[in-house]
C-alpha cells in the first residue's frame, strides 16, 4: 500500500470543510482609520477588533515605535538569552509588573506562546491541569504540550472543578482560566476558583487577554477587579495585542516563577525577541491606558448602550458586561448570512463558527472599542434590528 500523500489528505479535509460551508476566509485590510477599515475596495464600519480602547492607531505609541527604530533599528537580533533582551524590554517589564501588582514579568513574542511555554515549563508529563472548556486554545494546547492529565471543566462550573482536583489529590495541579472568555465576553468566577484551589493546593492561573486594560479601576485586568493579588492567582498571563493595541504577551508572577519561566519555558528560550521598537510602543500604550481612564469610561458607556437597546430589540444577547457582546444565533448558516447581510449594509461583524465555537453555537461575534462612538452602535443595532434575529432559534 503507498503511503497516501499528507497534502492531498490536507486538501481533502479542507474540500470537506468547504462542503460543510464552515470555510474561515482570510480577508486582506488595506486601511483602518479608528473605527472603520478598508477592505476589497469598500470602507466597513468594524465591530470585530480587539482594539478595545483604541491605541492601536493612537500617536503616541506610533511616535515611541517610529523614535526607538530609529535607534536601535527593527529586528532584536536573536533570542533574549542570546543577545536579544534590550532596555525598552526590560523597562517594559518593570512597568507591567507594577501595573499588575506582582514583583516581576516577562515578555513573550504572542499570547500563544507564552500559554504554551507556562503550561509546559510548570508542568511535568501526567501531572492534572484542570481547565474550563472554553479557555482559548493556547491554553488547552498548553496542557498538550506538557504531556499534563487535561480534565476539563463544564464552563464556569466550580463544583465539576472541585470534583476534578478531588479526582487526582496526588501530586501538583494547576487550574487555568481565561479571565474574560473569548467568543463569551463573561469573567471567570475568579474569587470561588482562588478558593478552590487554596483549599486543594493547586496553582491558579488565568489569562486575562481580553480582561487587562478593560476592568479593574486603574485597568490591571480581571484579577484586581476581583480584589485578588498574586497570592490567591500566582500565574497572571495576558496579551498586547488587545486593549493595549500592539502585539505580544507578557506573564507576571513572583520572581521564582519569572526565573524558572526564562529557564524552562521553551518558547521564550528558543524564539526571537519581540522587535524592541514594539516594546518601547507598547509600553508608551500601557501608561496610556492607565491614565487615561476616560478610555475605559467610554467603553463601558457604549457597552450599556448597546445591551439596552439590543435588549430593546430582544436580541439574544450573551450575560456580559466586557467589550465582547456576541449574539448567539446558533446555526451557523443563519449566523453567516447575518454577517453578510450586515457587511452589505456597510458593518463588519464576524461570524464566529464550529469548531471555535460547540456545535449549535453559532454567532455574532460583536466588540466595541473607545474608538466608537455612539452614532456607530445606534448604526450597528439599526443594522440588526432589520435581520430580524430576535427570534432566531437558537
Ligand atoms: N488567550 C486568549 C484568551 C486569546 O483570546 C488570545 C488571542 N485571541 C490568546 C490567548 C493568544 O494571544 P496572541 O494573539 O497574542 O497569540
Amino acid at each position: 500500500m503507498p503511503r497516501p500523500d499528507l497534502i492531498e489528505r490536507l486538501a481533502a479535509q479542507t474540500a470537506e470543510r468547504a462542503q460543510a460551508q464552515l470555510l474561515r476566509r482570510l480577508r486582506t485590510i488595506t486601511q483602518t482609520d479608528g473605527a472603520f477599515i478598508e477592505s476589497d475596495g469598500r470602507r466597513l464600519l468594524s465591530f470585530c477588533s480587539n482594539d478595545y480602547l483604541g491605541l492601536a492607531q493612537h500617536p503616541g505609541p506610533v511616535a515611541a515605535l517610529k523614535q526607538a527604530a530609529d535607534a536601535s533599528g527593527v529586528g532584536s537580533g536573536s533570542a533574549h538569552l542570546i543577545c536579544g533582551h534590550r532596555r525598552e524590554h526590560a523597562a517594559l517589564e518593570e512597568t507591567l509588573a507594577e501595573w499588575t501588582g506582582r514583583e516581576r514579568a516577562l515578555l513573550f513574542s504572542t499570547g500563544y506562546m507564552a500559554n504554551l511555554g507556562v503550561v509546559q515549563a510548570l508542568l511535568e508529563r501526567g501531572e492534572l491541569c484542570v481547565q474550563d472548556k472554553l479557555n482559548h486554545a493556547c491554553l488547552l494546547d498548553g496542557a498538550q504540550l506538557a504531556g499534563a492529565a487535561l480534565k476539563r471543566y463544564p464552563h464556569a462550573d466550580v463544583e465539576a472543578a472541585s470534583r476534578q482536583l478531588q479526582g487526582q489529590t496526588e501530586g501538583c495541579a494547576l487550574l487555568a482560566t481565561d479571565g474574560v472568555f473569548s467568543m463569551d465576553g463573561d469573567i471567570a468566577p475568579l474569587r470561588e476558583l482562588a478558593s478552590l484551589c487554596a483549599s486543594e493546593g493547586a496553582t491558579l492561573m488565568v489569562d486575562d487577554a481580553h480582561g487587562l486594560g478593560v476592568l479593574g479601576d486603574d485597568g490591571a485586568g480581571s484579577i484586581t477587579e476581583a480584589r485578588l493579588s498574586e497570592r490567591d492567582v500566582p500565574v497572571l498571563m495576558a496579551t498586547l495585542g488587545k486593549a493595549l493595541g500592539c502585539s505580544g504577551a507578557f506573564v507576571a508572577g513572583s520572581a521564582a516563577l519569572i526565573d524558572g519561566l526564562i529557564q524552562f519555558a521553551r518558547t521564550y528560550i528558543y524564539t526571537t525577541a519581540m522587535p524592541p521598537a514594539l516594546a518601547a510602543a507598547t509600553h508608551c500604550a500601557v501608561n496610556l491606558a492607565r491614565q487615561e481612564s476616560w478610555r475605559r469610561e467610554k467603553l463601558q458607556h457604549l457597552i450599556q448602550r448597546f445591551r439596552r437597546g439590543a435588549s430593546e430589540l430582544g436580541l439574544p444577547l450573551m450575560p456580559s458586561r466586557t467589550a465582547i457582546q456576541p449574539l448567539l444565533i446558533g446555526d451557523s448558516q443563519r449566523a453567516l448570512e447575518a454577517s453578510r447581510a450586515l457587511e452589505a449594509k456597510g458593518l463588519l461583524v464576524v461570524a464566529i463558527r464550529p469548531p471555535t465555537v460547540p456545535q449549535g453555537q453559532a454567532r455574532l461575534r460583536i466588540t466595541l472599542s473607545a474608538a466608537h462612538e455612539d452614532a456607530h452602535v445606534d448604526q450597528l443595532l439599526q443594522a440588526l434590528q432589520s435581520l430580524r434575529l430576535a427570534h432566531a432559534p437558537v
